[in-house]
């Protein structure tokens, strides 16, 4: 698909047949000048540590810290893409104490600067491309990709994270199979439940910007859609939640982190008016593994 788009690939770590010295010549080309690139490509976090040295992760057999080849190779791209949340941001990789000194390519978390600084822009024009996730989607990085092949990626086309619009303009919750027990606050309570999984299991997938319900993972799948909680893994600062992943926080029986766009206090009205009017097939179904009463029906529908 990216080669009938014109993207060829120059090398890559693991999809390229050059290992090796031969590997190292390809990046001193491209660092030098010698070899031109319009892309690079960036997974992992930028480990700056110890005291600023990059030396915690050199690349093997040049003797360089990969902040530095990151650095030098950046001077010379068209643009730089962060794949993954921790190019983008720092990710997992920065949690908790952060020993590495982890960052991101231009966000250390929420705070713009990271490795290259607020200032960088690639040759082109444009600030590094943060393709967030943990895992980021495929289709975000060959979308990403064939629009900066064809010119059409503008910096109006970013969010304020740097990430393509295109995704990030959606929200998880979007196009969730969950969505009825969500309108109706009929929550799961245990992880195999099919109720909506943000009262009590953790889901922030009405905080997180991404498609996952809207562009199915593998042909079908998402977080939700296997039965795990969206843990705002496109937004920076996800994995330092302050609580377990897959619990809800709450204060006075609330949830602290409520859907993007709504006042708490609309929050509280509309989820006891939900919960008030919540249809028996709804809430039952809510609590069990498998479909129990069935639309239209008014009555439970016997597991055989
Ligand atoms: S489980 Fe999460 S994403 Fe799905 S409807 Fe509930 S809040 Fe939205």
């Amino acid at each position: 698909m990216l080669a009938d788009e014109g993207v060829r690939l120059l090398w890559h770590p693991s999809l390229s047949e050059q290992t090796g010295s031969q590997a190292r010549d390809v990046l001193e080309a491209c660092a030098r000048g010698v070899q031109g690139f319009d892309v690079l490509c960036v997974e992992g976090a930028m480990l700056r540590g110890p005291r600023g040295s990059g030396r915690f992760h050199v690349v093997a057999g040049t003797g360089i810290p990969a902040i530095e080849w990151v650095r030098r190779l950046s001077e010379r791209a068209r643009h730089v893409v962060a794949v993954g949340s921790c190019a983008a941001f720092g990710g997992v990789t920065s949690a908790g104490s952060n020993p590495t000194d982890a960052c991101g390519l231009q966000y250390d978390g929420v705070a713009r600067g990271g490795l290259l600084g607020a200032q960088y822009r690639g040759a082109a024009g444009l600030p590094v491309i943060n393709v967030a996730g943990c895992p980021t989607h495929p289709d975000w990085v060959t979308e990403t990709l064939i629009a900066l092949a064809r010119g059409t990626l503008r910096g109006s086309d970013l969010d304020e994270y740097g990430r393509p619009r295109f995704y990030a303009d959606h929200l998880v919750h979007h196009g969730c199979p969950r969505n009825e027990f969500y309108e109706f606050k009929a929550s799961a309570e245990r992880p195999t439940d099919q109720g909506c999984l943000m009262e009590n299991l953790g889901c922030k997938g009405t905080q997180a910007h991404a498609d996952c319900n809207l562009r199915a993972w593998n042909g079908g799948g998402s977080c939700l859609r296997g039965g795990y909680a969206c843990i705002r893994c496109t937004e920076p600062g996800f994995e330092d939640p302050g609580h377990p992943f897959a619990q809800t926080p709450k204060v006075a029986g609330i949830p602290i982190g409520l859907p993007v766009d709504m006042p708490k206090a609309w929050f509280v009205a509309l989820a006891a008016l939900s919960k008030s009017a919540t249809p028996a097939r709804v809430r039952e179904n809510a609590h069990s593994d498998h479909i129990v009463a069935v639309p239209g029906s008014g009555r439970p529908h016997s597991r055989k």
